[in-house]
């Protein structure tokens, strides 16, 4: 829908449009109001170039756009009754908990082990542990190929399917060929363009999940909804939302907590939204309250850190990872809200 400046374009005008939106197989039908003219784009609207040209136009005010820029990830897109299952959960019927370590200690896989025990005991379906890490500091540890072994040892050992963080195609290949069942894509990462056509190339013929956190610096609706379209363009469209706070921060806060975007999220895309409250608010004692005020707000899961004993974790477990005692407790209240708003898990 063309928005002129004016009440109603001129002829010339009317022409140039025309012959614009002719060249990608659209006509032009006018809107005539009372006051004003509006010009709706008959087609497919879909074509950034055709609206770039129309919105280079001096006359052109703006322009609206009915159809959706992600023919997969949106809401009435075909794909909406599509669910995913990861852990035994199908999303969207019973509350799905990622849980575990932020980096797995290479040295000491025995807390990993430990760990990963305890969050299943806690009721976590999905295990979480970081065996590349993106991290601002240069200097600090960047992760150990030697943990991807001890992720799917631990997976092994409690029966969990793992997430782990890929960086670049050597991970996507080494945690696929390993059987890591969801990839995760970094909030530092969630616009790295051929990362995400890497993901969707690589998993295009399998049954992998992509966590998709949101880009730190508030990256929009349609920027985050877009991401996805990136990752299932390519045939696998089992990619998961993650809302982990932005910047700027909330003072006290490690970023600014966004679980409250999840019902925006909702009336635009079919994809599930799992909250991470710990990289949200950034320290532990705040962590459940984050979870809750997530699951409040319609999330379909949350993915915590969570480590046996926080101050022997690396990474970021010091700060924000809650024991397995606390965790139990999270998934117990969240499970009980859960059940307050959606009525008793179907699964
Ligand atoms: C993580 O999950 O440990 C992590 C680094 O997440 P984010 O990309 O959201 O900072
Ligand atoms: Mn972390």
């Amino acid at each position: 829908m063309i928005l002129p400046k004016t009440n109603r374009l001129t002829a010339e005008q009317l022409t140039e449009i025309t012959a614009i939106v002719g060249e990608f197989g659209c006509k032009i039908q006018p809107i005539i109001g009372a006051v004003r003219t509006i010009y709706a784009i008959v087609g497919d609207e879909r074509d950034e170039l055709m609206i770039n040209r129309l919105e280079g136009l001096a006359y052109v005010d703006r322009i609206d756009r009915i159809q959706s820029p992600f023919k997969l990830m949106d809401k009435r897109s075909d794909l909406a009754s599509h669910r995913l299952q990861l852990g035994g959960v199908k999303l969207g019927e019973e509350l799905l908990v990622i849980a575990g370590a932020c980096t797995i200690d290479p040295k000491n896989p025995n807390y990993f082990y430990e760990t990963a025990a305890a969050v299943k005991e806690a009721g976590a379906q999905v295990l979480r542990g970081g065996v590349w890490k993106p991290r601002t500091n240069p200097y600090a540890f960047q992760g150990d190929v030697k943990s991807l072994d001890i992720l799917m040892e631990a997976s092994r050992r409690t029966g969990l399917p793992v997430d782990t963080e890929v960086m670049e195609d050597s991970h996507i290949k080494l945690a696929l060929e390993a059987g890591v069942h969801s990839l995760q894509v970094g909030a530092r990462n969630a616009l790295n363009y051929s990362l995400l056509r890497s993901i969707g190339r690589a998993i295009a013929e399998k049954d992998t999940c992509v966590l998709l956190k949101r880009s730190i610096h508030m990256g929009s609706l349609a920027e985050f909804i877009s991401a996805a379209e990136y990752i299932a363009a390519f045939g696998n469209p089992n990619v998961i939302l993650c809302p982990r706070g932005t910047t700027p921060t909330l003072d006290g806060y490690r970023n600014h907590p966004d679980e409250s975007i999840t019902p925006l999220l909702k009336e635009k895309t079919w994809a599930p939204v799992v909250i991470d409250p710990s990289h949200s608010v950034g320290k532990a004692v705040y962590v459940p309250a984050c979870a809750l005020a997530a699951v409040a707000y319609g999330a379909d899961g949350l993915c915590i850190e969570s480590h046996v004993s926080p101050s022997h974790g690396i990474g970021d477990d010091p700060k924000q990872a809650v024991t397995p005692d606390v965790l139990a407790k999270i998934i117990k209240q969240a499970k009980q809200l859960w059940t307050l708003r959606h009525g008793p898990a179907s699964a």
